[in-house]
């Protein structure tokens, strides 16, 4: 009889590596609570309240009903070193549903403030999110890399003043979906490693109508190597807690910013910039893929440049500068996609007016502000350039080519994905002026209608000006057409698809959300037999709840 064991392939373990492990016996360090202070009261005691002087408060899950894994993702687990779980109710997920407490650690709620739509909002906190620990894992290179996991809907903290501390299966899906959507993308991101059901309702009322119902509760496992916002630092600032805002610079510095050296003054300056840059990169990318954030609260900008706490936000179908998906903000549009790259200024000189103790130096600051408004031309000039298939955007004429798309993309509904995408399968040797609409953009038009009359020219003109300028750079079109398509891309989360996954999730099927997730996981590839859902939207959703239009209440 042969040997089981020699017919097995060898097990590759990279050095640096560890084997993966069971969820269930995961052992997680924890730097910012043995690293800063914490609320004197213990755990167990969730009473909302002020926490003056703490950087958290230690808190434990309350626990649900009847867990059940609804999505698990496998890439993030394989970073991690985790195994998905094995079974759909078994301890691993009840781990993830907070029902058990891994053995050793402490979870805890980080306490933070923010300015909500403009106005300081006080201290908020995490009000329905607890941490379990930071999973920490050598890197090829040797440096350590440090994994904070975090539950999202585990129930009240001392954070979570008139709230319930819970979130409902379709915005827990949506952030699930997005996160790792946004990571295929290639936008820095938090990262969701599993959606588990509680079996426990949660009431909402979803259009704030007086009409509160029931609806599925769930929990996402998210994942981001620290989810502090700039909000933690804000409530230190505003309570005159310097010491502790400078100990909480440090412990981000120390382990996020290791490479900006040891912290003090002018590294607390470098640093500031380096937030600054990396902001203005993610902004850069949300404006490439026509995603919207919805609620830019400085409680959801994250320290390290992530897109941070995905609640009621939206892709870009039709281009419009000046849509939102937050029903909340319909008045205002403060955070409408055309508004975000100011308002990411805007979050940052809040920033900087809190950090103002510890770098002394308001011009060093202020000269960080600047760097964000450069990185984010020159990076968004850089992209749109790519999007067009050009090399650069610096010769004459380019910026009238740039005003002229925008004028285009708005003049009637026009799907900005398509349109992009589609361009590059546009030949710059067959458009003119006056002649037909190239076939691949006629797919890009809501109404069912490809533009006529002076749109059509308007289209055309501009076409004309686009393919001289492309063959002014006289690249090779199959290198063009190959750069264009993995800067646009060709399946993004469209609203509406989310929402299909959701209807079919709360009827018990998640083979919708499945398929869609494998679909986003390659959002740049072609792939024919997923053609559907790189189609426009189509015209039955644009009036269906949660399809376009989303309340913050989630
Ligand atoms: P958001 O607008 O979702 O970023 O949330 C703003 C603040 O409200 C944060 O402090 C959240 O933790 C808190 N919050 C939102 N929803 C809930 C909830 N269901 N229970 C407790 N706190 C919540
Ligand atoms: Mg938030």
């Amino acid at each position: 009889m042969q040997n089981p064991e020699i017919l097995a392939p060898p097990r590759v373990v990279r050095p640096g590596r560890p084997p993966a492990v069971p969820l269930e016996t995961l052992a997680l360090e924890a730097t910012f609570t043995s690293e800063l202070p914490g609320d004197p009261r213990e755990a167990v005691d969730n009473q909302p309240r002020q926490v003056p002087g703490a950087s958290y408060s230690r808190v434990l899950p309350t626990p649900v009903a009847q867990p059940r894994l609804l999505a698990w993702s496998d890439a993030l687990g394989a970073e991690l070193r985790i195994l998905r779980p094995e079974h759909p109710a078994g301890p691993a997920v009840e781990v993830l549903a907070g029902n058990r407490v891994l053995p050793g650690t402490q979870p805890y709620s980080a306490r933070y403030g923010g300015h909500q739509f403009g106005n300081w909002a006080g201290q908020l906190g995490d009000g329905r999110a607890i941490t379990l620990g930071e999973r920490v894992l050598e890197q090829p290179d040797g440096t350590l890399r440090r994994w904070e996991l975090q539950l999202k809907g585990a129930g009240r903290t001392p954070y979570s003043r008139f709230a319930d501390g819970r979130a409902v299966l379709r915005s827990s899906l949506r952030e699930y979906l997005c996160s790792e959507a946004m990571h295929a993308l290639g936008v820095p991101t938090t990262r969701a490693l599993s959606l588990v059901a509680t079996g426990d309702p949660v009431v909402r009322d979803m259009f704030y109508d007086g009409n509160p119902q029931a609806e599925p509760g769930a929990i996402v496992c998210r994942v981001a190597p620290t989810f502090v916002r700039f909000g933690n630092f804000e409530v230190h600032a505003w309570a005159r807690e310097h010491d502790l805002l400078r100990r909480l610079a440090d412990w981000v510095i120390r382990h996020h910013y290791p490479e900006l050296g040891a912290p003090g003054p002018a590294v607390y300056a470098d640093w500031f910039t380096e937030i600054c840059r990396r902001t203005a990169v993610t902004i850069a990318h949300w404006m490439r893929v026509g995603f919207v954030h919805g609620v830019m609260n400085t409680d959801n900008m994250s320290i390290l440049g992530l897109t941070i706490d995905y609640g009621p936000y939206g892709w870009l179908e039709g281009f419009d500068p000046t849509w939102t998906p937050n029903t909340t903000d319909a008045q205002g549009r403060r955070y409408s996609y055309g508004n975000q790259p100011q308002i990411g200024m805007w979050n940052l000189a809040r920033l900087a007016g809190s950090l103002e103790p510890l770098v002394g130096d308001r011009e060093r600051l202020e000269a960080a502000l600047e760097v964000y408004a450069d990185s984010y031309q020159r990076t968004y000039r850089g992209m749109l350039a790519a999007k067009l298939g050009l090399r650069t955007l610096d010769r004459e004429g380019d910026d009238e080519l740039i005003a002229g798309l925008f004028q285009v993309l708005q003049r009637v509904e026009t799907d900005l994905t398509l349109f992009h995408r589609n361009l590059a399968a546009v030949e710059p040797g067959s458009v003119t002026a006056g002649g037909e609409i190239p076939a691949p953009l006629r797919a890009a038009y809501y109404d069912d209608g490809a533009p006529t009359g002076a749109h059509r020219e308007a289209l055309g003109t501009w076409l004309v000006r686009w393919a001289a300028r492309v063959r002014a750079e006289g690249r090779p079109d199959a290198e063009r057409v190959r750069e264009m398509n993995a800067v646009n891309p060709k399946y993004v989360p469209r609203n509406y698809l989310a929402q299909l996954a959701i209807d079919a999730a709360t009827a018990g099927d998640v083979s919708v959300l499945e398929r869609l997730l494998s679909v986003l996981e390659r959002p740049y590839d072609e792939q024919p037999d997923a053609e559907e859902y790189a189609a426009r939207r189509p015209e039955w959703v644009r009036h269906r709840a949660g399809c376009s239009a989303l309340s913050c209440s989630s």
